[in-house]
C-alpha cells in the first residue's frame, strides 16, 4: 500500500458533521495527527512558526549548496504501524537505511556499536515531513500565541495579533514548554505539560575540505562537551563533500545556552578535534541552538486530551524521546479525538 494511504485510511471515514481541528505545530507528531484526522474526514488546519514543515526533523542548506540534518540524526522503527509506514517510504525512496559505521568515540579511541537498523530521510531528514505534509492544509511562518474560548469554539491569534480563525478542537503539537501557554484554558493539561522537562542542544554544521580520518560515520562521544557527531555525507542520497554535524551534550549545551552561535561553532569544532585525538580545521562551521531538543524524561501519557474542552497536546515529550515516539503520540491522539465524536 502507498505510504500516504496507510495513515489516510487508518481510521474509518466519517460523514457526520465533525468539528474543525486546528493543529499548532507541523513536526512529526502534528503531521501524523493531521494526516490521520484528515483521512477520517475532519477538516484540519495546521499552523507552524517555521519556514518548512518538520520541526526537529529538519534539514539545513550550507553555503556550498550541501545539506545538513542538524536535528534528528536517524530513526528506528519498532512499532508495527510505524514499521509498515517506514517500509512503504523505503519503497518510495522517501527514506533509506543508513549503513554508516556507528560507534563510541572516547578521546581518539573508537568502539563499534552493536548492529541496528537506522533510517534517514532522502535526500535529507525533512523529506519525511514533506511526504507527510503533502496534500494537508499547512500554513508556515505563523506563531500562535493565544487560544481563547469563543462560544463553543476556540479563537486562535498569532504573535503579530492576526486573527487565525476558529476551531472546535485545538492541539498543541509543540515542545512541552511551548505547549504550556497554549493550554492555559485547560489547567490540568497545562500542568502536565509544565512538568515535562526538555534539554537543549547546540548543533554545529561543519564543512571540511578533506575527509576526516576516523573509522566511523556516526559516534556517541564520551568524556567531551559533545555527545554525538555524524558524517552527514555518509548518509544515502546526500551531495558529495565532507560535512559533519556535531551535537553538544545536554549538560554542556545547558551551561552555554545563552552564548552566541558565533562563539559556539569554533568551540564545538575544537571539541571534535579533542574527541578525535588531533586538531581539525573546518572550512565553514555554523551553530544552531535547539532550546527544546529532547524530553528528559518524557511523560508516560502517549498524548493529552480533554474531550469536554476539545483541547489536547502531543509530541515526543508524551510518548518517547524520538521520531517514532512523536509519531506514536500523534497517532494516539488522532484515535482519541476521532473516538470522541
Ligand atoms: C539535536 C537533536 C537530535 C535528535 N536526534 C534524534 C535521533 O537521532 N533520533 C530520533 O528518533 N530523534 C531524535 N531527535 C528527536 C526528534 O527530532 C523529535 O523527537 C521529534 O522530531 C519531535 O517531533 P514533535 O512533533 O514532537 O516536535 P517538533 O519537531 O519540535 O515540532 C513542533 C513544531 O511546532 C512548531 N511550533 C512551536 N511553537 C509554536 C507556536 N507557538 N506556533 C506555531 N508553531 C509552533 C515548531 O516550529 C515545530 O515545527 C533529535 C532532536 C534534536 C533537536
Amino acid at each position: 500500500m502507498p505510504a500516504s494511504r496507510i495513515l489516510d485510511e487508518l481510521l474509518p471515514r466519517r460523514s457526520a458533521p465533525l468539528p474543525r481541528v486546528a493543529v499548532i505545530g507541523a513536526g512529526m507528531s502534528g503531521l501524523t495527527l493531521a494526516r490521520v484526522l484528515t483521512g477520517a474526514g475532519f477538516g484540519v488546519r495546521m499552523l507552524d512558526k517555521g519556514r518548512g514543515p518538520g520541526g526537529r526533523l529538519s534539514t539545513r542548506r550550507s553555503a556550498d549548496g550541501g545539506t545538513f540534518d542538524h536535528g534528528a540524526q536517524y530513526f528506528t522503527a519498532r512499532d508495527a504501524l510505524f514499521r509498515e509506514l517506514v517500509d512503504a517510504w523505503s519503497a518510495e525512496g522517501v527514506v533509506a537505511e543508513w549503513r554508516g559505521r556507528i560507534g563510541t568515540l572516547t578521546r581518539g579511541v573508537v568502539t563499534p556499536a552493536k548492529e541496528s537498523v537506522r533510517y534517514v530521510g532522502v535526500p535529507g531528514m525533512s523529506a519525511v515531513a514533506k511526504a507527510l505534509a503533502d496534500g494537508l492544509d499547512v500554513r508556515m511562518g505563523v506563531r500562535v500565541e493565544r487560544v481563547a474560548r469563543e462560544g463553543r469554539a476556540w479563537r486562535l491569534t498569532s504573535e503579530a495579533g492576526e486573527d487565525l480563525g476558529l476551531a472546535e478542537v485545538v492541539v498543541a503539537a509543540v515542545p512541552a514548554p511551548q505547549a504550556v501557554p497554549l493550554l492555559a484554558a485547560a489547567p490540568a493539561l497545562a500542568a502536565q505539560a509544565g512538568a515535562a522537562r526538555m534539554s537543549p542542544c547546540w548543533a554545529v554544521m561543519a564543512r571540511f575540505d578533506a575527509p576526516v580520518a576516523v573509522a566511523l560515520d556516526g559516534a556517541f562521544v564520551e568524556d567531551s562537551p559533545l555527545s554525538w557527531v555524524a558524517r552527514d555525507t555518509s548518509k544515502p542520497g546526500r551531495t558529495s563533500g565532507e560535512r559533519w554535524v556535531l551535537h553538544g551534550s545536554p549538560e554542556y549545551s545547558a551551561a552555554h545556552l545563552e552564548e552566541t552561535a558565533e562563539t559556539m561553532a569554533p568551540r564545538l569544532v575544537e571539541a571534535f578535534g579533542q574527541a578525535l585525538g588531533r586538531d581539525v580545521r573546518a572550512v565553514e562551521a555554523v551553530a544552531h541552538r535547539w532550546r527544546f531538543a529532547m524530553p528528559s524524561p518524557p511523560l508516560d501519557a502517549s498524548a493529552l486530551y480533554d474531550p469536554a474542552l476539545g483541547l489536547g497536546a502531543c509530541g515526543d515529550w508524551c510518548a518517547g524521546p524520538r521520531v517514532e515516539g512523536a509519531f506514536l503520540s500523534g497517532a494516539a491522539l488522532a484515535r482519541r479525538i476521532s473516538g470522541a465524536y
